[in-house]
């Protein structure tokens, strides 16, 4: 055998492992545009996982946003945005992002993955310490892997643990030490104990770092995030236009001035890729037109997951306890959560299955989410179809 040959034999080997451990992921093909009703094989479904909370991924006043800045800002910027790809409407929606955080300034990346893949690199030094959540998403890990600091992982949510770190950090005489959380952890629905992180930050002197990428535009008062929720002050916020704000894609990293300047200095998936289209930038303005008034939106969103978790409950299904629109229906077995995907997708919900990696071993679920999109007759024909797929397969007594 070649060497080519012998190693796509490796990767096909790879593959059927997968498949044999039932750890196969499988794309659904949608007829159509994103929303809480689609159609998929010609058949109108249910979605219960999209990170569309606000229900805005098919508004028509984001699509004619787009078109707009489309027709007024032309379609590719064919640049990186400091040799010649910064618009008007690139600064101006980083003043916008700025202002709705309240912090000094904000820099745009192409996604919140390329925010978190680049912002560790360029702010800390082999000097420096990170102290991260166990439970962080895999673009903090990434990008905390390819900077030169101390790592240091605390377990999720652990105050006592967390200090641990911070002292063995000092003692181990790092220089700056930086503490990164997701402010809702995305598998969990789970919200950061930000205000035990800031009371500890302050004692330890840490800069503090919050990916609220599941948060952004409904939790907090006017959906200004989980650390406004707690009624605290974190120093860099990062968060994606891909969830809430729209769906569509983009990231941003807000923070103080110094910090957000030194990122256009050195960030690597800012130095050397694309800048953002206008059409995705003129929709990402008018979104945050949009939640800065969406109190109502809000409203239905929180009303739909109050209703939505205490029928999963009464039905006699483990969740995951918390109050954000991230239910988690806990399964343990991944072939069982993917049967029950199927059994429910069969009734006309789609969910997904989340199982390892994504999740540990022996912890798969079904992550459903809740949208403002969704009305109260879709979450009754969703709890009638959850009652039966789960009696068919066993998941319910
Ligand atoms: C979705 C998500 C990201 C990635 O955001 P993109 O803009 O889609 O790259 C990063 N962090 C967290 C916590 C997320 O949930």
């Amino acid at each position: 055998m070649t060497d080519v040959a012998g190693f796509l034999a490796d990767v096909g080997g790879r593959l059927a492992a997968l498949e044999a451990e039932g750890l196969t992921k499988r794309e659904r093909l949608i007829e159509g545009a994103q929303g809480a009703r689609l159609r998929i094989g010609g058949r109108e479904m249910l979605n219960l996982c999209a990170n569309n909370y606000l229900g805005l991924a098919n508004d028509p006043r984001l699509v004619a946003a787009a078109g707009a800045a489309m027709q007024s800002h032309g379609f590719g910027m064919a640049s990186v945005r400091f040799i010649c790809g910064t618009q008007d409407i690139h600064r101006s929606l980083e003043a916008r992002i700025a202002g709705f955080l309240g912090m000094q300034d904000a820099i745009l990346f192409a996604a919140c993955f390329d925010a978190n893949g680049g912002v560790f690199e360029a702010l800390l030094t082999e000097a420096d310490a990170v102290v991260s959540d166990s439970l962080n998403h895999a673009s903090i890990i990434d990008g905390v892997r390819l900077c030169k600091a101390a790592r240091y992982r605390f377990a999720n949510n652990n105050m006592a643990d967390l200090e641990a770190q911070l002292q063995a950090a000092r003692q181990a005489g790092a220089r700056f030490i930086l503490i990164a959380t997701d402010g809702v952890f995305s598998m969990d629905g789970t919200a950061a104990d930000l205000a035990g992180i800031t009371r500890l930050a302050g004692r330890y002197g840490a800069v503090t770092l919050v990916d609220d990428c599941h948060a952004t535009g409904f939790v907090g008062p006017q959906g200004r995030g989980t650390a406004a929720a707690a009624g605290v002050r974190v120093d860099i916020l990062t968060g994606t236009f891909g969830k809430a704000l729209g769906g569509a894609l983009g990231g941003y990293i807000a923070g103080p001035q110094p910090v957000i300047d030194l990122l256009r200095q050195r960030a690597r998936p800012y130095l050397f890729s694309n800048a953002l289209p206008p059409a995705v930038v003129g929709a990402a303005l008018a979104a945050f037109d949009i939640v800065e008034g969406a109190d109502d939106l809000r409203a239905k969103l929180a009303k739909n997951a109050a209703y939505w978790r205490a029928g999963l409950t009464a039905l006699g299904f483990d969740l995951l306890p918390g109050s954000h629109p991230i239910v988690p229906v806990m399964i343990g077995d991944a072939v069982l959560a993917q049967a029950f995907a199927q059994a429910l997708d069969r009734r006309g919900i789609m969910v997904s299955a989340f199982f390892f990696p994504v999740v540990p071993r022996g912890a798969a679920r079904i992550r459903t989410q809740m949208s403002a999109g969704l009305s109260r007759a879709d979450l009754d024909f969703a709890l009638a179809a959850f009652a039966a797929a789960g009696k068919e397969l066993g998941v319910l007594a």
